[in-house]
């Protein structure tokens, strides 16, 4: 009989930004290595999973019991996705509670296999505690990132020490990551230009992030070569690898099944935007979750109306609003937008979710105004599409300082979710990067030198392979390395 294929536990908090590229590392790793993946999560998101994963995989799925209601939370309120932002500290806190499930989880797969440990752990960047679970019992762990090295850097780094209260001026720098340069106040999350270090949210990053020391090296879906600076930080850091894997990212239809049911047919999309000439087309999304506010909602219709440009733009509900309830046009945009722009032609409103990558991939998309949640920023890098940042949460206004001081790829054209935004100004950015203007025709250059470097970074075969298939390769060396060390134990 053969002999069991080892075995991988991956472990993503639960989020569908987090879920999602986890699945996609794991389809990665199952089509190029021979080892088996089980996923663990809680039982409401197993339910979910279950529909996602490709019927041709041989991912297993284990829940992990875990009871909304006991930590404050609504009952099954077991992912971001339904939660109101207040409360997405709670579960992230309340996500602790399962560490000894977790342990126990483990343990009995050890026992199962008569003593041989999984193969390694991969987990969430907010599952530090795994990293401690894994060094208890002997596993080799990895931490995988979903966001960008430069990203994630800047956002580890403002959370241990939280450098901007100790400045009288707007501006700072990162005593550990200086190569980052200069910040502003405003360039920080909410949860970060408000946490004073006894808050929940630093209460809950100063024992997460720490934890990671932990963990045997970080994988990130990024690339070498353009990403490194954040990657040496963490390197320097932590003393331990960073493997930069990626992009590693859902195939179409693969995302068919994971993505929510899309606004919109994709054959009629697809037909609109065959009916546009190339690069003309500018893209608005703000990620699974994100809505903007009712009055910069108003503003930015009348940016992109008076634009003059053609665009593809997904709503929901402003902020207040329930994200599911109906879209109230006739409240929320300018009288007569929708029709106007139906009969012009020059626009479409998507409600609630797009086919984003399909999008993404046509010629005659020319920018994504987009969060800059790194998910998007990779796809849209990947089909060499710059980008207007509107940063909103989380590491997002790092990447945004990253694509446009460091990569020369994106424009900022919004920060933050509440702030005041005037239609003028944003007007003047979009034509700034959609026209044929100096600055735009660079930005364009750049987002297609970038895409070459992706394209180069996961070559693989034909005797070269890319530097992301060669981290891969050096992970999982380096977690043969631990095991064949430990069985050769004295
Ligand atoms: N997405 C999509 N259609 C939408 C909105 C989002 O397919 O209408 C996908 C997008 O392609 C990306 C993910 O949802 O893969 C969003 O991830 P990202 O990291 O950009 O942002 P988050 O949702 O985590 O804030």
């Amino acid at each position: 009989m053969a002999e069991p294929k080892e075995n991988i536990v991956m472990f993503p908090f639960m989020a569908q930004g987090h879920i999602i590229p986890f699945l996609a590392l794991a389809l990665h790793i199952e089509q190029r290595k021979n080892y088996s993946i089980t996923f663990v999560n809680t039982p409401l998101n197993i339910k979910k999973i279950k529909s996602s994963i490709p019927p041709n995989s041989s991912i297993k799925l284990l829940e992990i019991p875990f009871n909304s209601s006991n930590h404050g939370l609504p009952p099954n309120t077991e992912n971001t996705d339904i939660l109101p932002y207040p409360l997405i500290i709670k579960l992230l806190h309340a996500s602790t509670s399962l560490k000894p499930a977790f342990k126990t989880l483990i343990e009995d797969m050890i026992e199962e296999q008569e003593g041989k440990p999984p193969l390694c752990i991969i987990a969430d960047i907010f599952f530090g505690w795994t990293a401690t679970v894994a060094k208890e019992l002997g596993v080799f762990h990895a931490v995988f990132s979903g966001a960008g090295g430069f990203g994630l850097a800047c956002y580890y780094s403002v959370w241990l020490s939280l450098p901007h209260r100790d400045v009288d001026s707007d501006e700072f720098e990162l005593p550990d990551f200086k190569e980052a340069s200069r910040f502003h106040v405003s360039q920080l999350p909410l949860s970060i230009s408000e946490a004073d270090g006894s808050d929940s949210w630093s209460v809950f990053q100063r024992m997460n992030l720490p934890a990671w020391v932990d963990s045997n090296g970080i994988l990130f879906n990024t690339v070498e070569g353009f990403d490194q600076l954040g990657l040496d930080y963490f390197r320097k850091k932590l003393g331990r690898p960073a493997w930069a894997i990626g992009p590693v990212l859902m195939s179409v239809d693969n995302r068919t099944r994971v993505g929510k049911q899309a606004g919109i047919s994709p054959d009629f999309l697809k037909e609109w935007l065959d009916t546009k000439p190339e690069n003309s087309v500018l893209y608005v999304s703000f990620g699974s979750n994100n809505t903007i506010s009712s009055s910069q909602m108003m503003q930015l219709a009348m940016a992109l109306e008076g634009s003059g440009k053609n665009f593809i733009w997904v709503v929901r509900p402003p902020i207040g609003f329930d994200i599911n309830s109906e879209f109230k046009a006739e409240e929320w945009l300018p009288e007569g937008f929708e029709e106007r722009i139906k009969d012009s032609g020059r626009g479409l409103l998507v409600h609630s979710w797009a086919p984003q990558v399909e999008i993404l991939s046509h010629k005659s998309v020319c920018a994504f105004l987009s969060h800059c949640g790194w998910n998007s920023v990779l796809e849209a890098l990947n089909n060499g599409v710059p980008l207007l940042g509107w940063a909103m949460a989380g590491e997002q206004f790092f990447n945004v300082k990253f694509l446009e001081e460091e990569l020369g790829v994106c424009v900022e054209i919004v920060r933050g979710k509440t702030c005041e935004v005037r239609y003028e100004d944003m007007k003047a950015k979009i034509e700034l990067v959609m026209s044929e203007t100096e600055k735009g025709k660079e930005m364009r250059r750049k987002a297609k030198e970038v895409k070459g470097m992706i394209k180069n970074a996961t070559r693989d075969g034909y005797g070269f392979e890319g530097s992301s298939v060669e981290a891969l390769d050096a992970f999982f060396k380096a977690v043969m390395l631990k095991r064949d060390g430990a069985n050769h134990k004295p």
